[in-house]
């Protein structure tokens, strides 16, 4: 059986966006942006997920895959606190 999941599209990142005039709010991490915005932010609760699945991979890597997460955490706290 082939059931199809993909959801119908509001927004690239964000899983719950809802339109209110010409602001877009994500009812799930609140983030709101223009609705004309090109470059929406991300959402906060799916890079709190990445970030915890990235500590996990810390974790249990070795060492030559250190650098490369450590980068990649970075760049998500700093998603964050935008
Ligand atoms: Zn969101």
């Amino acid at each position: 059986m082939n059931i199809s999941l993909k959801k119908p599209e509001k927004s690239l990142t964000h899983c719950s966006a809802t339109r209110c005039n010409e602001q877009m709010q994500c009812g799930t991490c609140g983030t709101e942006w223009d609705v004309d915005d090109t470059d929406p932010p991300e959402c906060k609760y799916k890079l709190e997920e990445k970030l915890k699945k990235l500590r996990e991979n810390y974790r249990y890597c070795d060492c030559t895959e250190r650098f490369d997460i450590q980068q990649a955490i970075a760049e998500v706290q700093n998603k964050l606190n935008r």
